[in-house]
């Protein structure tokens, strides 16, 4: 079975896919706006600002994931 797994940006409604069923508590930054969200609910997924202080320096956030938001030609 293939769920076609997404969820919205709390902050500018812009619609995140999952291709890989993300984590309770999983990290995700926003593509469009930059918000850090933090994944709340998986059934639906649901998406909050997150509030802990993942940027302790302005590195490069680490992108351990594998969502889909670079299509290519
Ligand atoms: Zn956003």
């Amino acid at each position: 079975m293939i769920e076609n797994q997404h969820a919205y940006c709390p902050e500018c409604d812009t619609r995140i896919r999952f291709y890989k069923r993300p984590k309770l508590g999983a990290i995700v930054t926003c593509p469009e706006c930059d918000e850090i969200l933090e994944v709340v609910s998986l059934r639906p997924i649901e998406l909050e600002w997150s509030t802990e202080e993942y940027y302790d320096d302005d590195t490069s956030s680490t992108d351990e994931s594998d969502w889909d938001y670079s299509y290519r030609d």
